[in-house]
C-alpha cells in the first residue's frame, strides 16, 4: 500500500477509549471491573428528548436538511445562547453539527495554518493537542497548576503568546480538572486575544454543569462576531452522548467558511436529532436539575474518599463531573498508578498523562456513576495503596 498523509502519523487517540478496550479485554475474561474512566453521564436521555426523536423518525423527519440546521433548531439555539450568555447572535452566526468534537475540528482546521501557534491548556481535552499536531502547528501547551486550582492563568497566556499564535482554546468548566474560570480572567484572556489579533475557541459543552455561581462565557465581549468561537452541545448537559449534537457560534465569514467545509464533509446533522434537540433546548429541565443534584451528592463522596487514601489530596471540582487527585505521594507515576489499580482491584480511571505532561502526578475519575460503585472503588484502592506501602 502506498503511504499515507502525512497527517496520519502525527495523529493521536483518546486516552479514555483506549482505557476502555483495556477494560472490555479484562471484563470478557471474566473480571469485573468498576469503570471512571468515560466521561458521559450516566442518565439516561429525559423521556421527552427522547419521543420527540421516535416521532420526527415516525413523522419521515429523515431527509437531507440545510447545512447549517432546521430554523426552529437555530432559532433555539439563538434563544439559549441569549438566555445563558446574555447576547443574541445573528442566526448567520449558529451552526448545528453531529457532536460538540467536530466543532473542535472545524474550528482548528479553518482556522490555524501548519506552522501557526495553538495554546491550549495542559493538562487538557486530549483532541486539542492531538488535531494541533495533525495540522501542523506549533503546540503551546500551558501548564494549569494546582496552587491557583488549575485554572488557566491569563498571565500565562501572555507570556507564552506571540506574532505567531493564531488560536486560544478554553475549556470552562474544564475536562479534566473541574476547574472553572472566573469572569475577570475570562475578560482578561479576551484583551489578550484582542490585542494580539488571534482567535478563541471556547469549548463550553460544560458550560450548564456548575456546581456554584453563574456562568460566563469568553465569547461575552465579542459576541462571538469578530474572533470568538462558542461550542456548546447536548451530549452533557441532556445525557445526549449517543445522539451525536452540537453546535458552533462565530463570526459570520467564519461561519460561513466553516459551514462549506461541513457541504463538503457530511452535508448535514440527521434531522430527527435536530428535531430532538429541539425539544431538549426548549423542553422542561426538571431531569438536569436531578442529575445535577446526584452530582453534587457524588462529588463529595468521591472528593472525601479520595482524600483518605494515603499519598491522594484532591480539590473540590467546580463544574463538570469528574474528581481530578493529586497521586504523587504514592510514589508511582499515574501511568504505573492507573495500571496498578485497573489490574489489582478491578478500578478503571485515566492516569492525568491522558490529557497531556501537565497531567503526570494526578488521575481523572469520571463520578458519573452510582454512589454505591464510587464508595466499593474507594474502598478497593484505599487497601490497594496499603498493600503497596507494605
Ligand atoms: N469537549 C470536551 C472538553 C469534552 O470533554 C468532550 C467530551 O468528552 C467533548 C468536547 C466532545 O463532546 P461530544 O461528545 O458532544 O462530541
Amino acid at each position: 500500500m502506498k503511504s499515507l498523509a502525512d497527517g496520519m502519523n502525527r495523529i493521536l487517540s483518546e486516552g479514555a477509549l483506549t482505557v476502555l478496550r483495556e477494560t472490555k479485554v479484562l471484563e470478557k475474561k471474566g473480571r469485573s471491573i468498576l469503570h471512571f474512566e468515560i466521561g458521559q453521564p450516566d442518565f439516561p436521555t429525559p423521556g421527552h428528548i427522547k419521543l420527540a426523536g421516535i416521532q420526527a423518525i415516525e413523522n419521515d423527519y429523515t431527509r437531507y436538511t440545510v447545512t447549517e440546521g432546521i430554523p426552529e433548531l437555530v432559532e433555539a439555539i439563538q434563544n439559549e445562547i441569549k438566555i445563558t450568555r446574555g447576547y443574541t447572535p445573528d442566526l448567520e452566526q449558529i451552526i448545528t453539527l453531529p457532536g460538540g468534537k467536530p466543532g473542535i475540528y472545524l474550528s482548528m482546521i479553518s482556522t490555524v495554518n501548519p506552522g501557526e501557534e495553538i495554546i491550549f491548556p495542559d493538562p487538557g481535552f486530549p483532541t486539542y493537542g492531538s488535531l494541533s499536531q495533525y495540522i501542523g502547528a506549533k503546540s503551546i501547551p500551558i501548564k494549569l497548576k494546582e496552587e491557583n486550582q488549575f485554572r488557566l492563568d491569563p498571565l500565562d497566556i501572555a507570556a507564552n503568546i506571540s506574532s505567531r499564535t493564531k488560536l486560544i482554546i478554553l475549556n470552562s468548566p474544564q475536562n479534566p480538572t473541574g476547574s472553572v474560570m472566573t469572569k475577570s480572567e475570562l475578560e482578561h484572556i479576551a484583551e489578550i486575544a484582542k490585542e494580539h489579533d488571534c482567535f478563541i475557541l471556547s469549548d463550553e459543552i460544560y458550560s450548564k454543569l456548575l456546581y456554584d455561581g453563574d456562568f460566563y462565557s469568553v465569547t461575552t465581549p465579542d459576541q462571538a462576531s469578530e474572533r470568538s468561537l462558542l461550542l456548546d452541545g447536548f451530549s452533557k448537559s441532556h445525557s445526549m452522548t449517543g445522539w451525536r449534537l452540537g453546535y458552533l457560534v462565530g463570526p459570520k465569514s467564519l461561519i460561513e467558511k466553516i459551514r462549506t467545509l461541513v457541504v463538503n464533509a457530511f452535508t448535514c446533522t440527521s434531522e430527527f436529532i435536530q428535531k430532538a434537540g429541539i425539544a431538549a433546548l426548549t423542553g422542561p429541565m426538571d431531569s438536569f436539575e436531578l442529575m445535577m443534584k446526584s452530582f453534587r451528592e457524588r462529588r463529595k463522596i468521591i472528593v472525601d474518599g479520595l482524600n483518605d487514601i494515603p499519598g491522594f489530596t484532591c480539590q473540590m471540582p467546580q463544574g463538570a463531573f469528574y474528581a481530578w487527585p493529586n497521586i504523587t505521594g504514592t510514589g508511582l507515576s499515574s501511568q504505573d498508578l492507573a495500571h496498578y489499580l485497573l489490574h489489582e482491584v478491578g478500578v478503571a480511571c485515566l492516569p492525568g498523562t491522558a490529557f497531556g505532561l501537565g497531567g503526570e502526578g494526578y488521575l481523572r475519575f469520571s463520578y458519573a456513576t452510582s454512589i454505591d460503585i464510587i464508595s466499593k472503588a474507594i474502598l478497593l484502592i484505599k487497601q490497594a495503596i496499603e498493600r503497596l506501602e507494605k
